[in-house]
């Protein structure tokens, strides 16, 4: 592993920037102190030690969290992330996003996350399985389907998810489709799952080009991350007409400014496990990508990559979060003096989650829904919290972000006032 492939992505604490944006909505939006005292805290934290059977034999203790921001508005949701730079600080900070993105949207969730400190991509798949069954059943009455809902994040699959309904529902002794979603199609997936977190940023970009009396197939695109989101935004954006300058993975990237070739980088990235070599196109870094000439840069991977660096040199007009909080508070600071839209994570990623509370309902029902259903119902849902924020943001004169974490502090703030504190 190389020197840079060691630093973690984390230059400064991410729980305590979500605080700190926290204490900002409370400002913006008049919430009494004393609610966002108890906001600022997660409800509760797991830290579990997973030994696993390594294929040559040896035995591996990596560690693992589980944690429960809220659950004030319903059951706890929220991804598990497996990363070698996971720690309990970063899954507590997208514990806490997973609230307010549940509450943006109108979903009857509270917020968790999950994370693994390992490397996946060094793991065998037998390795792998191991350690999802033994996590998931270090954790298994913490989770359940009126309890705490995993799904993927970074990291994890269908494959993981179907791992984890197996091992609790062979300890329940029954199948329990609600205890988690991502899961694959022959195990209770829900149609239209995978591209849901993309399809909810096209749906976004959508929202804000009708605002602005443009079309999308009228913009250009840098995409960072060739993921679950970034290689289905690339592909649904390039769908659309939209001009995709640059894709990246976690190695790098490549560029072309007249249009990648999206459907040959897919393939490219399936033949060959990397976007390198693409033909008609330049390599550049995941720091260059940042800073291309386009009309929008859309950060799909990890937390953290426009900082005050960098911020005053990012050439795009719009930022399209498709990861969780790829822009830092001074950053945002900076790009909003330079009039730069964030479309922020709660808003522009949160497709993922729609869809995953449309499975959880399938799966509760067993009765599956058709996938134009699905995608109608996620855009019903995306559009429409679109507009609120966009509604907020005017009435409030203040930035996408704020906006969006503004009403749905208030929405959980609503919410916990309304049960009163218990005893
Ligand atoms: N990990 C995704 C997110 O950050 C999906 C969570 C879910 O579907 O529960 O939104």
């Amino acid at each position: 592993m190389s020197t840079a492939e060691a630093a973690s992505h984390l230059r400064e604490n991410p729980f305590e920037l979500a605080r700190a944006q926290l204490r900002k909505v409370g400002e913006v939006f008049a919430i009494d102190p004393n609610l966002i005292r108890i906001l600022s805290q997660c409800k509760k934290a797991v830290e579990v030690s997973i030994p696993v059977s390594m294929d040559d034999g040896s035995i591996e203790a990596f560690n693992g969290y589980r944690v429960t921001h809220n659950i004030a508005r319903g059951p706890s949701k929220g991804g598990i992330r497996y990363h070698p730079d996971v720690t309990l600080d970063e899954v507590k900070s997208l514990a806490m996003w997973m609230t307010w993105k549940c509450a943006l949207m109108g979903l009857p969730f509270g917020g968790a996350k999950g994370g693994v400190i390992c490397n996946p991509k060094t793991l065998s798949m037998g390795e792998l399985e191991r350690l999802t069954r033994r996590y998931t059943s270090e954790i298994i009455n913490d989770i359940g389907p009126e309890r705490d809902i995993p799904a993927p994040d970074v990291g994890t699959d269908g494959r993981v998810m179907a791992w984890i309904f197996d091992t609790y529902s062979m300890n329940k002794g029954h199948s329990v489709l609600g205890v988690v979603t991502g899961k694959p199609l022959s195990v209770g997936g829900s149609l239209g799952r995978e591209e849901a977190t993309a399809r909810g940023s096209l749906y976004c970009i959508q929202s804000l080009a009708g605002k602005r009396g443009m079309r999308v197939d009228e913009y250009s695109v840098a995409i960072q991350g060739f993921g679950n989101v970034g290689a289905h935004l690339a592909r649904l954006l390039h769908g659309e007409g939209a001009k995709v300058v640059a894709v990246s993975d976690s190695r790098g990237g490549v560029y072309n400014p007249k249009g990648i070739d999206v459907p040959a980088a897919l393939a490219h990235k399936q033949e060959r496990g990397t976007l390198a070599g693409l033909a008609n196109a330049e390599a550049v870094t995941n720091d260059e990508l940042v800073e291309l000439p386009c009309d929008i840069f859309a950060p799909c991977a990890l937390e953290q990559v426009v900082t005050e660096e960098n911020a005053d040199r990012v050439k795009a007009q719009i930022i399209c979060e498709g990861a969780n909080g790829p822009v830092t508070p001074s950053a945002d600071a900076i790009l909003e003096d330079r009039g730069v839209l964030v479309l922020p994570d709660v808003l522009a990623n949160a497709g993922g989650v729609v869809v995953s509370y449309f499975e959880w309902v399938q799966g509760l029902q067993e009765y599956f829904w058709r996938e134009e259903e699905v995608n109608a119902k996620l855009h019903d849902i995306v559009a429409r919290a679109f507009e609120e924020t966009w509604a907020a943001q005017e009435r409030y004169a203040t930035s996408m972000r704020m906006a969006a974490y503004g009403l749905a502090v208030q929405r959980v703030a609503e919410a916990t006032t309304t049960r009163g504190l218990y005893p």
